[in-house]
């Protein structure tokens, strides 16, 4: 009976798990810090993820800091509005305001925000920290704790420049998609560290374009940023990467079938 009982259980998970993932959009489109630029909403706000969802976007990316007291929040610059916000807590950082109205997004309120849909998963950049490789290490622990404490990983992927924050990060959950931004390690090197992928500068992959068909033979998932020329995305895809990133997502979608 237990037996029977545990299969159920297992087959209920695994379909479940293959529904939530195969409800994406399917059109390699990521959006870079939302769909922002069309309609000039802020970027990193809750109203550019809105607009990439609505858009229909296979992905929206963001970019995450940690403040002095260890809340994740959603910004790409080192500093919000002025404010450096490493060194200031979540509560100082309320103290300024997006130009349409919205505080700093905190991680947990983007992801829940993101969860409220199916169509479009979240692609989470943890940053470096400027204040050391431990510090690093551990926004991309927290990062990865938050989306297992929302149930988010489903729809998140996750990016990142610092290496050591993406092996933390895939230490924390080995199941956690990592991609590498920083284009100085080998996609073998990459598959064995764990790491899901690579998300490399386009003038990168310019030079070594082989390196897209070496990923897919390892089964990594290759991403290029930040593309928002034409010629660029139509030669990446001719290579046939997984994703483009871009701050013209409408554009992109012109030049892709949707498969959904
Ligand atoms: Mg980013």
């Amino acid at each position: 009976m237990q037996k029977i009982i545990f299969s159920l259980l297992l087959m209920t998970f695994f379909t479940q798990t293959t529904l939530a993932q195969s409800a994406f959009h399917q059109n390699k489109i990521i959006a870079h810090r939302g769909a922002w630029k069309a309609n000039g909403l802020p970027q990193n706000s809750i109203a550019s993820l809105r607009e990439a969802v609505r858009l229909g976007c296979e992905g929206s990316e963001f970019d995450v800091w940690m403040t002095a007291d260890e809340v994740l929040v959603v910004n790409h610059d080192h500093d919000f509005q002025g404010m450096d916000i490493e060194i200031s807590t979540y509560e100082q950082l309320l103290s300024k305001t997006l130009p349409n109205g919205e505080k700093i997004p905190t991680l947990k309120a983007y992801l829940t925000e993101g969860m409220t849909q199916k169509g479009t998963k979240l692609i989470l950049e943890f940053k470096p920290s400027q204040l050391g490789v431990a510090r690093s290490e551990r926004v991309g622990e927290l990062s990865v704790r938050t989306v297992q404490e929302l149930g988010a990983q489903a729809w998140v992927e996750y990016i990142t420049f610092s290496y050591e924050g993406g092996v933390k990060a895939i230490a924390t959950d080995p199941k956690a998609k990592v991609a590498y931004l920083n284009g100085d390690k080998t996609p073998l090197e990459l598959k064995e560290a764990g790491f899901f992928g690579f998300d490399y500068h386009i003038s990168l992959l310019r030079r070594m374009p082989q390196w897209i068909a070496e990923a897919k033979t390892l089964g990594l998932t290759t991403n290029s940023w930040t593309i928002n020329k034409e010629e660029d995305m139509s030669w990446l895809l001719e290579l046939g990467v997984d994703f483009i990133t871009t701050d013209e997502p409408e554009k992109l979608a012109t030049l892709v079938p949707s498969k959904k």
